[in-house]
């Protein structure tokens, strides 16, 4: 895939509308709202400072969480104006509202070198509908559109696929670091490759376990999805979450993930892939621990199966140092509960290793598989650490975001 690059424009001096990836939660510290973190606020900080070099007058447009076209105190982007003019050692002006004749006004009057943060575009309702009148209105006084927004990417918004219909567009260098990283995945990784899937559902991950069978060498699973692949192969799971069926009502569609989880292990087996499943759990009842093999126990009624066990560990550990490539979504198990941390720890400490001795890649994505990470150590352990949640998905899947498709080449 090949970008439009800031480079390729000139934008010297020109009004830019920098479609911003700053989704970040808020929450409030004795009466102050303060963002959870900031990481994808350092991520946009190269572009940003390109930008200023090229004299651009900024102007910064994001949502913020989900207020439903309404205005929601706590989700204005305040907090988030004032965290960039801090780590980008620049004032970062911010006016209440991203359409209207005062913001028109402020943007007519903004100099070379200015940054004006408009507020949630999700205040408006027009925004999740891609509202035409809307969009122009936001492009309104700007010349180009520089993107960042990838974890926005798969959205078909007017702040994402709706202003770029009324301006051209370049990529960010945010944006297009995650694209080349996700790419090289994709396209050409260094063997053997191997992935590592957790977490709670499988129904977000396997379009891109499908997508990436063909070219990795082999895949761990672990966490709740490997109960729906545990499942599948005839395994007892007791009262362990399983996202086994699921029927959309207004679709009158049926999922079978247990099914889906039988087809993905047949098409593994034809592309001579290999699938490694725990062969060892912990359980729990809510009160007590134990470890079970299980090809000779299975997990009880009103017993969860809440991390891999030690064998398990010790086994995705040997591979992940074998590896050359390793990418990892997802904790193996409910690792917010330290009794349940182990092998998430475990996993993460390996991928360090392969990182810092081997030179291995290692790319890790997911809000909670972050957050991990995060606990275990910091994201500066890895290659990469990708910051866009459900668009790294669907890109990994294979799939067009709607939202990068004007910004190729
Ligand atoms: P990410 O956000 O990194 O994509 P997910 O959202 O898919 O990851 O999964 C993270 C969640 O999965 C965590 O909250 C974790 O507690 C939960 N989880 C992992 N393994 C299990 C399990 N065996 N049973 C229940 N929950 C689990
Ligand atoms: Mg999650």
């Amino acid at each position: 895939m090949k970008l439009k690059t800031l480079d390729s424009a000139d934008l010297a001096g020109k009004t830019i509308l920098y479609r911003a990836p700053y989704d970040i939660e808020v929450k409030e510290v004795r009466g102050i709202l303060e963002l959870v973190d900031d990481m994808r606020i350092r991520a946009t900080l190269p572009t940003l400072q390109y930008l200023l070099k090229e004299n651009c007058k900024i102007v910064i447009l994001t949502y913020v969480g989900r207020p439903d076209g309404k205005v929601v105190e706590n989700l204005r982007t305040t907090p988030h104006a004032q965290r960039l003019s801090l780590l980008l050692n620049h004032p970062v002006d911010k006016i209440d509202d991203c359409i209207g004749p005062l913001v028109d006004s402020k943007i007519a009057r903004m100099k070379e070198g200015d940054i004006l943060m408009l507020e949630n575009v999700r205040f408006h309702g027009e925004e999740m509908i891609d509202d035409d009148v809307f969009a122009l209105a936001l492009c309104k006084g700007k010349d180009f559109i520089v993107f960042d927004g990838f974890p926005q990417a798969h959205r078909i918004h007017a702040s994402t696929t709706g202003i770029e219909r009324h301006l051209p567009a370049v990529a960010g260098l945010y944006l297009q670091h995650e694209i080349e990283i996700l790419s090289k995945l994709l396209e050409n990784p260094q063997r053997p490759f191997t992935i590592i899937i957790g977490g709670a559902k499988i129904s977000d991950k396997v379009g891109a376990i499908r997508n990436l069978l063909p070219v990795t060498n082999t895949v761990l699973v672990g966490g709740a999805v490997s109960s729906v692949f545990l499942k599948a192969q005839g395994w007892a799971l007791g009262s362990s979450f399983v996202e086994d069926v699921f029927v959309d009502k207004v679709k009158r569609e049926k999922k079978d993930w247990v099914q889906e989880a039988r087809d993905i292990l047949k098409q593994a087996e034809s592309l001579g892939k290999t699938i490694i499943l725990p062969k060892d759990l912990v359980i729990s009842d809510g009160v007590l621990t134990k470890i079970i093999n299980i090809a000779a126990e299975e997990v009880p009624a009103g017993w969860m199966a809440l991390d891999i066990g030690p064998e398990t560990q010790k086994d995705f550990c040997n591979i992940i140092l074998q590896s050359k490539t390793i990418f990892l979504n997802g904790p193996m198990g409910k690792f917010e509960d330290e009794k349940f941390s182990p092998g998430s720890r475990a996993v993460f400490d390996a991928m360090k290793n392969a990182g810092k001795n081997f030179l291995s890649e290692t790319i890790i994505a997911g809000g909670d598989t972050i957050d991990a990470a995060r606990r275990y150590g910091n994201l500066d352990d890895y290659s990469h650490a990708s910051l866009a949640g459900g668009a790294t998905l669907e890109f990994l899947a294979g799939k067009e975001l709607p939202a990068l498709v004007p910004l190729m080449e």
